[in-house]
């Protein structure tokens, strides 16, 4: 049986005093990753805290720079929103890939940046976009966010408010799934800030990263094969059941090319 104290606050403050003042708290988004760690009692905390009805915690704004998305938006929010589409559509498309129905109809933009599965979709945007993880007691630049393997820069306690994306002339995500999870056994995310590219990488690494090496090769020739004589470190990449850490580097290159190409045809 599980046993902990479950809360449904109403507001942020609410919510971060919730966790101050529990013996070993956490929240919860839309459960795809908590509910199956406590059903493996991987965790077993004293309290969990349910995001779902806090106010102003979803939802898509959009003007003429940014886009913010608020931390509670789902997955499949952000696939159907229209004016999305319009000025950020590469974020509908790598939303779309996500797992399967019901993981978009549950999962959550802030969960999933909060977690930061080393697989996980959306870090790459946060990177490759270079995104502004707002919390409830600072903007963190997208450099500073992302640590190590399901380490973020986020305090303990600390609540993801929403994420703030810049928009690019133009960008696209490629990714080589799992076939059963759809988790990125490598992805990457290209970007054009007006002639500037920017590559966000993610599945390959610990936790998601900026690729300094292909974005020097595409601010030099912007074109698929200028990734080809790249050289990708693979020292630190995931190294599992899943792939090689060589053959995600791989992974990395080809997507990138992909990624490329998708985004000139755009
Ligand atoms: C079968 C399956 C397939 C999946 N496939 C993919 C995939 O292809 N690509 C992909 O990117 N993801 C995939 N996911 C992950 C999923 O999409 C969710 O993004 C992920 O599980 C976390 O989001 P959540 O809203 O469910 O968070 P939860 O599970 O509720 O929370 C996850 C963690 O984040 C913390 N947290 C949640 N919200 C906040 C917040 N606002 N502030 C601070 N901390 C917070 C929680 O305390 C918890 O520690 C898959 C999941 C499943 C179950």
């Amino acid at each position: 049986m599980y046993s902990f104290n479950y809360h449904r606050p109403t507001s942020i403050d609410a919510a971060a005093k919730l966790r101050a003042d529990a013996e070993d708290a956490v929240f919860l988004a839309g459960g795809q990753t908590l509910i199956p760690t406590l059903k493996q009692r991987l965790a077993a905390p004293t309290d969990v805290i349910d995001l779902g009805a806090v106010a102003g915690l979803a939802g898509i704004d959009i003007n003429d720079k940014r886009v913010v998305i608020g931390a509670m938006t789902r997955h499949a929010e952000v696939v159907r929103s229209a004016s999305l589409r319009k000025v950020l559509p590469v974020l509908a498309d790598l939303a779309s890939h996500i797992g399967d129905g019901q993981v978009r109809n549950r999962g959550t933009i802030g969960g999933s940046v909060a977690n930061s599965d080393p697989a996980a979709d959306y870090p790459a945007a946060v990177i490759g976009l270079g995104a502004t993880v707002h919390t409830n007691k600072r903007g963190i630049a997208a450099a500073d966010y992302f640590k190590d393997l399901f380490e973020t820069a986020l305090e303990p306690g600390e609540i993801v408010k929403a994420i703030e994306f810049p928009i690019p002339r133009r960008a696209a995500y490629c990714k080589f799934p799992n076939p059963a999870s759809r988790y990125a056994v490598a992805g990457v995310l290209v970007a054009d800030f007006a002639g500037k590219i920017r590559v966000g990488v993610t599945g390959a690494g610990p936790c998601a990263f900026r690729a300094e090496n292909l974005e020097r090769a595409l601010n030099a020739k912007l074109a698929p094969q200028a990734v080809d004589e790249v050289e990708i470190d693979y020292e630190r990449f995931n190294n599992d059941l899943h792939a090689t850490a060589e053959f995600r580097a791989n992974l990395v290159r080809v997507m990138a090319r992909r990624a490329v190409a998708a985004m000139l045809a755009a």
